[in-house]
């Protein structure tokens, strides 16, 4: 389980870190809202704990822009401030949960897991990124109103891309979620699929959706 702090306070920052490390948490820490922002967009985070109040960017500024560019990681808001418009706009913006500081660990802890259950117990089942739309439950999808046919692991390639829209997703990652392959195999067999999946929703289209980022792999997202 990885998790990202952005918190400018290195009290409350080495605090955070100490306890979710020393719960088995992977951690890593931005102490400025352009930094985690940066980090919580290439990352692969399972949960960004998100301080308002930050130097260069603020915390309503970092989430909106995570959403904007269609990323779902569930956010915790950390703040000092308690007002109840500072909670709404939170949750209006997209925040899964918010805690006001002073806050002892184990609410954190709570808050936290809540958090993460509710995630993963709320799979999208649909999804639109332009006029690409996707079916999950049946696995159908259709481009411009059009169905597309994809084999099994084509459409297995999209659902990843597509859920994590947004996200570069190495060809390792890629080939380890849709193929169940490791490491050391060879991730040719990405790029192949990636082709054939072009062809099918991008190169009939003028918009194209699916992006190389050279030397890492793969995004899906609407440029
Ligand atoms: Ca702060």
């Amino acid at each position: 389980m990885r998790i990202l702090i952005v918190e400018d306070e290195p009290k409350t920052a080495a605090y955070l870190r100490k306890g979710l490390s020393e719960g088995g948490y992977i951690v890593d820490c931005a102490v400025d809202g352009e930094e985690g922002l940066h980090l919580a967009q290439t990352g692969n985070y399972d949960l960004v704990i998100l301080d308002v109040m930050l130097p260069r960017r603020d915390g309503w500024s970092v989430i909106t822009e995570l959403r904007r560019a269609g990323k779902q990681t569930p956010v915790l808001f950390l703040t000092a401030r308690d007002q109840v418009h500072d909670r709404v706009k939170g949750l209006e913006l997209g925040a899964d949960d918010y805690l006001v500081k002073p806050f002892a660990f184990s609410e954190l802890l709570a808050r936290m897991h809540s958090v993460l259950r509710r995630g993963s117990s709320r799979p999208v089942e649909t999804l639109k990124l332009t006029d690409l739309e996707i079916d999950f439950p049946r696995r159908k999808v259709t481009r411009g109103g059009k169905r597309v046919d994809l084999t099994a692991k084509e459409f297995d390639l999209l659902s990843l891309l597509a859920r994590r829209a947004g996200e570069i997703l190495s060809r390792t990652i890629i080939a380890e979620q849709v193929w169940d392959m490791n490491f050391d195999s060879n991730t040719n067999v990405v790029d192949v699929a990636v082709r054939r999946l072009r062809r099918k929703i991008d190169e009939p289209f003028a918009k194209k959706l699916v992006h190389t980022v050279r030397g890492v792999g793969y995004v899906l997202e609407d440029r």
